[in-house]
């Protein structure tokens, strides 16, 4: 993760450390430098630009520019702003006081929506709650199946049926179903689709009407950097998220995702996927990965 920036950042760094009494000059320069590492890593151009302008102004001020170390100022500047980037602080999900609480997941084909269901229900099984995941990708049997194994896997129930063919109907006795089970939380693996598209939408809107979920997560592939962004904003638009969950974060050395998704959604990244295996699922620690890309 991160890898091609990180090297870059520590180069661009250790140039301004060199220099030991900086001038506005020195700072915009490396702020180039910056810009361009950023660029590079697939951060989405907006972002890079309002970032570059937050550092400048906080940066070039006399208390900096004349402080003992400047250098080591502009770069916690950076690490304090790129925290912001990534979300300033860790966002949980939201469990509510009524259970059961019930999160809908959200996204396209292949970002991994089935597997992360799988993933979140086990952590929440591991902290003693007793989830329950509802199939409702109705598309695809293979998406039944495929959840169906998954909870044999954990251990965990999974509501399905081959024959509803109406994903509203199958929601609506899913929660009957949970009530009756006290189950909590409710996972409900939705449709996905290989793009965007108005009949997805609809679809998952009506879900949403049923389920009135607590919590709307979509899920993402890292790896796809600035199409990730641009259909985690589709999907806020046209039925809102909560969260995302970043996928393949394991295979992505970019992270341009993973550092734009927050500014442009407004939604932070609330767990990431790091491997296939069904453990490879961690909380996101904005401060942790700004240190971790300041190497
Ligand atoms: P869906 O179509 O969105 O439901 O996607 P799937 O859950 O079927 O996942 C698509 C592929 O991505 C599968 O091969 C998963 O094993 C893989 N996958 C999901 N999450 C991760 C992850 O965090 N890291 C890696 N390396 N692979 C993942």
């Amino acid at each position: 993760m991160f890898e091609a920036l990180t090297d870059k950042l520590e180069a661009i760094f250790k140039k301004l450390k060199g220099k030991g009494i900086l001038k506005e000059e020195d700072v915009d320069a490396a702020l180039k430098e910056i810009r361009i590492a950023l660029l590079e890593a697939d951060v989405n151009f907006k972002v890079v630009k309002a970032f570059i302008e937050r550092v400048r102004q906080k940066a070039v001020g006399k208390e900096i520019l004349e402080s003992l170390s400047p250098a080591q100022q502009v770069i916690k500047i950076v690490y304090e702003e790129l925290c912001e980037l990534l979300g300033g602080s860790t966002s949980k999900i939201k469990l509510s006081p009524n259970p059961p609480t019930i999160i809908m997941m959200v996204g396209l084909h292949g970002s991994g929506k089935t597997t992360t269901s799988a993933k979140l229900a086990r952590l929440f099984k591991k902290q003693g709650r007793r989830p329950m995941l509802v199939a409702a990708d109705l598309q695809r049997p293979a998406a039944i199946e495929q959840l169906v194994t998954l909870g044999k896997q954990i251990d965990v129930p999974v509501f399905h049926s081959y024959e509803i063919k109406d994903p509203r109907e199958l929601c609506k006795d899913a929660l009957k179903k949970a009530v009756i089970d006290r189950a909590d939380p409710v996972i409900v693996d939705t449709a996905g689709r290989m793009h965007v598209d108005e009949e997805l939408m609809r679809e998952l809107q009506d879900v949403k009407n049923v389920l009135n979920p607590h919590e709307i997560l979509f899920v993402a592939d890292a790896m796809t950097g600035q199409d990730a962004v641009n259909i985690a904003k589709s999907f806020h638009e046209k039925i809102g998220i909560d969260g995302v969950i970043l996928t393949k974060m394991d295979g992505d050395a970019r992270g341009g995702a993973a550092l734009s998704i927050k500014e442009v959604t407004g939604k932070p990244i609330k767990l990431i996927g790091t491997g296939e295996k069904i453990d490879a699922i961690d909380e996101f620690h904005p401060d942790r990965v700004a240190n971790r890309i300041l190497g």
